[in-house]
């Protein structure tokens, strides 16, 4: 068979192995999606499998796409039926036939992390809690936690080491918030991205029937980036597998980088007990980068204890060295990135799209798009506030889903007084009360506001109603796109943007003439066999951030290094190298927290196939203010042997900057100390032998600490910012710092 010759012996016998549980345990860029890619058209081609029974769960919606159009490339279109999607859009999926043996209307909502956090907050105000102490983000990450690990509600407050746990906390009532939030969902019809997993399970424990139905079809079962999988996950893919034990994982435990999401590196070890006779293939061949880069990557992570053994290797050039890139801030930073790319882009005839610049978080894209803007060169940025998360694509979709869903309590919240249409927030308040405290549909308590509602506000609550109603009659005639327009027109959003002629108004009007283009290609794109609205907002709810962009244009990618994973590019850079930055500041408290964020920057090294550029700035802004900045310990940690320091310093400084650094062959790489700034990384402290953090709720100005990794120092300034407390500290050998006290371990002295 032709296609197979793309493959060497040890992937093709991963595809040909078609038969009983596989595993497959490989490096970076060793081809394991290729193999999984290869594996389905094998199944279809070769092995006459229906591709209807092919089920593979990808990472993003993305990737799911470009393997089936690869496979389709390989065999034909054949490859169109294959289940193929993340974890989420396939159980949804499921989960949408399923829904009335789990007590849930087909057409439920799904909520997205704002409407979470917004009834969490609603629901710590009913319960008269102090939202500083149950602070929306925490307590769903709480919940969030609990739900990876299949733990309910019931089973979260009878749980005695659960209780302990949260009253050291000082989050006593952490279950109950739990359980109102899951009663809350319910009742609205609504599903939480968690709960998507979760009840898929709880679908396939309580119905064995369906269960069967699903075993019995899919009878090959596959799952890429098995590192990052959660315990649900895992649950869900193992029960799916159990009749024909067709399954095969693909994954690599050094870029396992969503332990804080729950994913287990313990999957991967539990695999082989849970299938006694598993085959385990490994691929160790890197085709994607050249020596240097395959090098520096394995440097990186030999200095994580945890880890399975692997050799991964190349057959391809050695290539250039890595650059290493030193700017005096964080504005240089971005001048040198955007010059570079100006540079290798016609020295090498390079496009765009062969570029990307990777930061660990979304903030720091700020100075390199205003470089890039400058230079010209198109971008853009996968991930941040992304054309979904906009308010008036948001309000537009409330809509949507309120029309196909009358019991959505955030969609209701967001449209009711959008646009002003006269009922108030205490309006608003009795009918929530009437629906929740005496636990009636939200829609019936709508449809009979004259009964507890004031004249006025009734007939506005009435014409609301009638309006809701006209646009779930034209939902059940009309397709999607048509069904959109007319909301978009008769709620009155559409007159309410355009009426705005400011430029963010212009913007939001064409934004929302944006989301209905693309309900049209939805709706026009014969793949999609249901049009009707429901349809639609499934799945726009569960396109991940990197499934947003459409490669139309030839644009540099910005993006952080999670949404990087399993991509490649010519040319990567990796920027903002910096201590309490990478690693992050709020990483560092654990060896295993360092790890993650080593593996983090394994995942960003061998996105690279042809150059790496590694850059780091002297100072920066944080928190609203300049701070020194210190480069990365990780720095240190890349075979000196793969890298060289950047020498076309664009500035005046480059002069001086150069004779900072020895450019050894061995060792350290030099990162020399400036004389007017304290020591750098090489010499962390070691924490005196009775370290034990205190409460720093009491700190004050003047006040001396010790602090694990940069020693003694005095507290200079006290501030609070939002949620926040931060300590401003001027350490004797790290200079000043702005430490976040809530992840701070900070002993005072
Ligand atoms: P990651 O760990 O980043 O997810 P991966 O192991 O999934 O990487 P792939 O993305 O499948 O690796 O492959 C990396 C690159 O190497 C791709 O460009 C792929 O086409 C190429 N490649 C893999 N195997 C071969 C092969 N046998 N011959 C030629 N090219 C190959
Ligand atoms: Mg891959």
């Amino acid at each position: 068979m032709d296609y197979l010759k793309g493959l060497n012996p040890p992937q093709r016998e991963a595809v040909e192995h078609t038969e009983g549980p596989l595993m497959i345990i490989a490096g970076a860029g060793s081809g394991k999606t290729r193999v999984l890619t290869y594996r389905i058209a094998h199944l279809i081609h070769a092995k006459g499998v229906d591709p209807f029974n092919i089920l593979s769960l990808t990472f993003t919606n993305k990737a799911a796409a470009e393997m089936k159009n690869r496979i389709e490339q390989l065999i034909g279109l054949e490859a169109r039926n294959t289940w193929m999607g993340t974890f989420h859009s396939t159980f949804a999926k499921i989960l949408r036939v399923e829904a009335d043996k789990i007590g849930y209307p087909s057409n439920f909502s799904i909520y997205d992390a704002d409407d979470s956090k917004s009834l969490i907050r609603t629901i710590v105000k009913e319960m008269k809690l102090d939202d500083k102490v149950y602070k929306p983000n925490t307590v769903l990450s709480r919940i969030s936690g609990a739900k990876n690990r299949l733990i309910s509600w019931e089973t979260y407050l009878n749980d005695p080491f659960i209780k302990a746990d949260d009253e050291a906390a000082m989050k006593p009532r952490m279950g109950e918030i739990y359980r109102n939030y899951q009663r809350r969902l319910f009742k609205a019809g609504a599903m939480d991205f968690d709960d998507l997993l979760f009840n898929t399970n709880v679908l396939f424990r309580d119905h064995l029937d369906v269960l069967n139905k699903y075993q019995q079809r899919f009878k090959y079962v596959m799952v890429d980036e098995f590192q990052d999988t959660n315990v649900s996950q895992y649950l869900i893919t193992k029960k799916l597998a159990a009749v024909h034990q067709n399954i095969c994982v693909v994954g690599d435990d050094a870029q396992s980088i969503y332990a804080f999401r729950g994913a287990d590196i313990q999957n991967i070890l539990n695999f082989e007990k849970d299938y006694p006779d598993l085959f385990v293939v490994k691929l160790e061949q890197n085709y994607r980068s050249t020596k240097n880069i395959v090098q520096a990557a394995n440097s990186i992570i030999a200095k994580n204890k945890a880890q399975l053994k692997k050799e991964v290797w190349t057959q391809n050039h050695n290539g250039e060295l890595i650059e290493l890139i030193k700017a005096s801030s964080d504005n240089e930073e971005g001048r040198m990135v955007a010059t570079t790319i100006f540079e290798e882009k016609n020295n090498k005839k390079l496009n765009n799209s062969d570029f990307a610049v990777l930061y660990r978080t979304n903030s720091q894209s700020r100075s390199i798009e205003e470089a890039l803007r400058k230079m010209n060169i198109t971008y853009k940025i996968v991930g941040g506030l992304s054309f979904y998360q906009r308010k008036e694509i948001k309000d537009l979709m409330a809509y949507m889903r309120f029309v196909v869903n009358k019991e959505d309590e955030e969609a209701f919240k967001r449209v009711i007084n959008y646009p002003k249409r006269g009922i108030g927030d205490t309006t608003v308040e009795k009918i929530l009360v009437a629906a929740y405290e005496h636990d009636i549909p939200l829609w019936e308590v709508l449809t009979n506001a004259n009964s507890f509602l004031s004249g006025r506000a009734a007939n506005a609550v009435d014409d609301f109603t009638t309006m809701i109603k006209s646009f779930g009659i034209e939902m059940e005639r009309k397709d999607a796109y048509e069904a959109a327009n007319s909301i978009a027109k008769q709620s009155g959003l559409l007159r309410e943007l355009y009426e705005d002629k400011t430029i963010e108004g212009l913007n939001r009007y064409e934004n929302v003439q944006e989301l209905l283009n693309a309900i049209k290609e939805y709706v026009d794109n014969p793949e999609n066999e249901d049009k009707s609205l429901g349809a639609f907002l499934q799945e726009i709810a569960l396109l991940t951030d990197n499934d947003r962009d459409k490669d139309t244009t030839d644009a540099v990618t910005l993006m952080t290094i999670h949404s990087s994973k399993g991509l490649e590019f010519k040319q990567v850079f990796v920027v903002g190298m910096e201590e309490d930055l990478f690693p992050s500041q709020m990483m560092m408290q654990s060896r295993e927290d360092l790890e993650e964020e080593r593996r983090l920057f394994y995942v960003a090294t061998t996105r690279a196939m042809e150059k790496l550029y590694l850059t780091y700035a002297l100072t920066r802004y944080r928190f609203g203010r300049l701070l020194n900045c210190e480069p990365s310990r990780f720095l240190e940690e890349v075979d000196p042997a793969c890298i060289r320091v950047n020498k076309r310093m664009t500035s005046a400084l480059s002069g001086a900057l150069r004779n900072e650094f020895s450019e050894g062959r061995s060792g350290f790489i030099g990162i020399k100390k400036p004389a007017n700034r304290p020591t750098t990384t090489a010499k962390i402290h070691t924490p005196s032998p009775d370290f034990k953090p205190s409460n720093t709720n009491n700190l004050k100005e003047g006040m001396l600490v010790e602090h694990p990794k940069f020693g003694y120092g005095k507290v200079t300034k006290i501030e609070i910012e939002g949620i926040n407390k931060k300590a401003s500290i001027q350490f004797d050998n790290f200079g000043e710092k702005v430490l976040l006290l809530s992840f701070a371990k900070l002993r005072i002295i």
